[in-house]
């Protein structure tokens, strides 16, 4: 069976590093297995759900290397759903439940006095058609709880322990007690549904082989694991990673919209620098700079994965990129150059020399000004180091220039004016860059090229 994988967002707002771990997760999952990903937007919520935020999505995944197989919306499903609903229903697994939030909360407390779990007690379930019929009368609307097989003797009043268990592909051998929990809601008062039942239809029907999310989830699992075979399917493999969150241990939120993958993408972090990091953080692997996803794909081991909660600092990503920007090769960043303007024969050149002294690939744009127009701020001389720098560029090879001129030349320098280590050089970076530190002016100097070099003469 072809590897089925999906990344499930509800589309309520821009995804962040957190929830790009997990589309990665799965993409790597899929690339390492050759298999289908499945773009799928939970938004069943259709009040705070928006085309906006799926397109937003589908564009920062797109940014980040992963393309979907296939792209689905649960609005457009419902027909699915209420099939679902219906054989439920036939079979006596979905009941209708009338009380209010109140009422619900009010036994909660009861049965916490009384020493029982604070789960529900089924109470709906020995309603007569009398009194729902008064409850419809009096205006309230029923929601629908799925009755979880956690009970011997064909009676649910008798609930017994019943484990579900399964291999995670992450955490490994996982079991929940369904008899902990309360029988869900799979539909509202107003019809409209919870996650619980189209993730499991669609998972079903798009013949997803392994569900791979946030550890938020493992007790879902145990639910939805009834609720497949309930459907009569097998369930899939299930897999659930940790969640990341910053050194202060908060949790990442769609709605901060801190670190979300467009101001990363703003702020000038490279998708792979992203891409290492939320898959590589909070394993037994080194959080390095991974260049490509196929590089990735290799270092991926879902069972490399912590339990506990993976803490990142964002700091980390500027010095990942920083690594990354280090090895591009002119080919990738070509593209990128020319649109901010850095174009021509010396454009390769320019990048390979700049490249190491950069945090973003924007910032060339600075190196591209200097080498163009000079130093920001021209350097103030001594009156010594003036005539040295004078001097020294009396003294300039004459062109072609290649990646030996600055050797050629300082060390004539050297033996025509008795300067060497620093007094030879600073004075010489501060003419031709300015600020310090610069880039290698061996790399620098064949793209400033005679003419150029002779323009920052003091
Ligand atoms: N819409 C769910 C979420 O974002 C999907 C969970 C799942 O992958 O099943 O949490």
């Amino acid at each position: 069976m072809t590897v089925t994988v999906r990344f499930a967002p509800s589309p309520t707002g821009n995804i962040h590093i957190g929830n790009a771990r997990t589309a990665l997760f799965n993409w790597l999952f899929a690339l390492k297995h050759k298999g289908r990903f499945i773009q799928r937007f939970d938004d069943t919520d259709v009040a705070r759900s928006k085309q906006e935020y799926a397109n937003a999505i589908l564009y920062d995944l797109h940014w980040l290397g992963i393309y979907p197989d296939a792209t689905d919306y649960q609005s457009r499903r419902f027909e699915h759903y209420d099939a679902a609903v219906e054989r439920l229903k036939t079979a006596g697994l979905l009941y209708p439940c009338y009380e209010t939030a109140e009422e619900l909360e009010l036994r909660r407390k009861v049965r916490l006095s009384r020493k029982l779990p604070p789960v529900y007690g089924r109470e709906a379930l020995a309603l007569t058609s009398a009194e729902m019929a008064a409850f419809e009368a009096e205006g309230r609307k029923a929601h629908w709880r799925f009755l979880l097989p956690n009970y011997e003797d064909g009676d649910p009043e008798k609930t017994v322990r019943t484990d579900v268990t399964w291999t995670d592909v992450v955490r490994g051998e996982e079991t929940v007690d369904l008899a902990s929990l309360s029988d869900p809601v799979l539909v509202r008062e107003d019809g409209t549904y919870l996650y619980t039942l189209p993730s499991v239809v669609d998972d079903i029907e798009m013949g997803v082989t392994h569900v791979i999310r946030g550890d938020d989830h493992v007790t879902n699992t145990g639910v939805q694991i009834a609720l497949f075979r309930a459907l009569g399917s097998e369930p899939p493999r299930f897999g659930h990673h940790n969640l990341l969150t910053t050194s202060t241990g908060d949790g990442l939120s769609k709605r901060t919209g801190a670190l979300s993958i467009g101001s990363l993408r703003a702020q000038g972090i490279e998708p792979m620098a992203v891409a290492s990091l939320a898959v590589l953080i909070g394993t037994s692997e080194n959080t390095e700079a991974v260049p490509t996803m196929a590089e990735l794909a290799e270092k991926f081991d879902p069972a490399s994965v912590s339990k506990s909660a993976a803490k990142f600092d964002p700091a980390d990503l500027t010095a990942l990129n920083r690594t990354l920007l280090q090895h591009m090769p002119f080919a990738e960043a070509r593209d990128r150059l020319a649109v901010l303007g850095v174009t021509g024969d010396n454009a390769e050149a320019f990048w390979l020399a700049v490249r190491a002294n950069v945090d973003t690939v924007a910032d060339a744009l600075n190196w591209w000004k200097i080498l163009r127009d000079g130093p920001a701020t021209p350097a103030e001389f001594s009156d010594e180091d003036r005539d040295f720098v004078r001097a020294a560029f009396e003294l300039l090879p004459e062109e072609p220039w290649d990646g030996t001129t600055w050797k050629v030349w300082t060390k004539t320098v050297m033996q025509a004016t008795g300067r060497k280590g620093k007094p030879l050089f600073l004075p010489l970076r501060q003419a031709l860059t300015g600020p310090l530190p610069g880039p290698d002016l061996a790399s620098l100097l064949p793209v400033l090229g005679r003419e150029g070099t002779l323009a920052r003469r003091p």
